[in-house]
């Protein structure tokens, strides 16, 4: 008998009909002897509406209100879940993140798990019920209400896991796995078997959204057995793993993530003296401004130009404090450009191939893509371009590294 934590996120807990359809699938799992705990997104759009609401009384909503708002949205589909299942003969009981004590930091809007207590959720499980949690959503050591960013019930899930040492976590969504792209932008984008942790880390951190970065964190930590699937098709899914030992020939590249979530700032004619990036970047991030990609150009006349991006949520606070700075340093110009996305190619295989960044300019070059920005590490390739070009970026690099599924022939 094994234990599995499911998770369902947003869209197939979206009306009555799915929540009943869930209720069916967790009854199948249980039936077959499993012991099961079901973690639970909100139903789609509410998470929106909700800080929406938050931002008519308060357009910059208050920390710890704004999640004793947003955390309601998880109540109401946990308690429907467990009803669903109760009706249908299946024993249930549902938590929100407090009663289960998934204890975690201050920083409301975007907590860190500390602990979770499993002692209530063993003594149900061994009375055979399902155990219905709501995601995304924890409660401090004053006893406030946090939640752990969007996307957080992916991490309560792959918590709650690592916390019961379940068998598997698996992540259910509107998508049959992870792809080498998101599907949604490139049709003829592949599922993957499996992918590594690094790999997968490094996907979603660079943007693609099908895993919460800290679940895929947690996962390697704990070695959380950790697969995506589809709510309400069969298949295999995707597994992330430890390592991937098996298989003789990586490939160089495994998938393409992008964001629109960032914004490039520019200061031009700082006079070059040492200590300039930290002059520059010093208030920044006493704004408490974080900070991705950062470039400096060689100096020329004894100024350079500094190039850096930052979150688009954050760019005017950033050119504000920008332009000030250059005021103090006498430079000749701050100005800024929201209209940029980040492209990156992610692959364990690139480690051991030389010339893969070339490839990627090379392909970008031939649909006369301008880079404007380019930052790598061991597994991956980043490059910043203007935003109207990026679906042609992802697809053009997806042809390049030979990632399109095969055309299928209709007969
Ligand atoms: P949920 O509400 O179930 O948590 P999300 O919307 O958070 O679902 O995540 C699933 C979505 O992630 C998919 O619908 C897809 O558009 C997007 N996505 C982005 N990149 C990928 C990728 N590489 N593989 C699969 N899906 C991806
Ligand atoms: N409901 C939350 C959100 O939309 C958490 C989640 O769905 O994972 O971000
Ligand atoms: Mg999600």
């Amino acid at each position: 008998m094994a234990l599995i934590v499911q998770k369902f996120g947003g869209t197939s807990v979206g009306t009555v009909e799915r929540i009943e359809q869930v209720a069916e699938k967790v009854k199948r799992f249980r039936e077959a002897g499993d012991d099961i705990v079901v973690v639970v997104s909100a139903m789609s759009g509410e998470t929106n509406r909700l800080i929406d609401l938050a931002k008519q009384i308060m357009p910059q909503p208050n920390p710890r209100e704004l999640d004793v708002m947003v955390s309601t949205g998880e109540q109401v589909t946990i308690g429907m879940l467990a009803m669903a299942l109760i009706k249908r003969g299946v024993p249930a009981v549902s938590y929100t993140g407090g009663q289960v004590r998934i204890l975690t930091d201050s920083a409301f809007n975007k907590a860190r798990i500390l602990s979770i207590d499993d002692q209530r959720i063993r003594t149900d499980l061994k009375e055979g019920r399902v155990v219905v949690v709501a995601g995304f959503q924890g409660v401090d050591d004053q006893g406030n209400i946090t939640t752990l960013g969007r996307g957080g019930s992916d991490t309560t899930g792959v918590a709650l896991a690592a916390a019961l040492k379940a068998d598997e976590c698996q992540i259910y969504t509107d998508v049959d796995g992870v792809y080498t792209t998101d599907p949604r932008v490139v049709p003829h984008a592949r599922r993957l078997e499996k992918i590594t942790f690094e790999e997968m880390l490094e996907m979603a951190s660079l943007g693609s959204k099908v895993l919460q970065i800290r679940s895929v964190e947690f996962a390697g930590k704990y070695n959380v057995p950790l697969r995506v699937l589809h709510s309400f098709k069969e298949g295999p899914g995707t597994l992330i793993t430890l390592d991937d030992e098996e298989s003789m020939e990586q490939p160089i590249i495994s998938g393409i993530a992008f964001n629109r979530d960032e914004a490039k700032l520019t200061i031009r004619g700082v006079p070059d003296t040492p200590g300039v990036a930290f002059k520059i970047l010093g208030p920044i991030s006493a704004a408490n401004i974080e900070v991705d990609m950062i470039v400096q150009n060689v100096s020329n006349d004894n100024t350079t130009d500094f190039t850096f991006t930052v979150h688009r949520n954050d760019y005017q606070n950033a050119l504000d404090v920008l332009k000030q700075t250059a005021d103090a340093m006498s430079a000749r110009e701050a100005s800024g450009d929201t209209k940029i996305a980040k492209v990156s190619i992610v692959g364990v295989g690139m480690r051991s191939h030389a010339g893969v960044a070339s490839r990627m300019f090379e392909a970008l070059a031939k649909e006369s893509i301008n880079i404007q920005m380019i930052s790598t590490s061991e597994i991956k390739v980043s490059v910043v371009i203007e935003e109207k070009y990026l679906e042609l970026a992802v697809r053009a690099l997806h042809t390049a590294f030979e990632l399109d599924a095969p055309a299928r022939v209709s007969e």
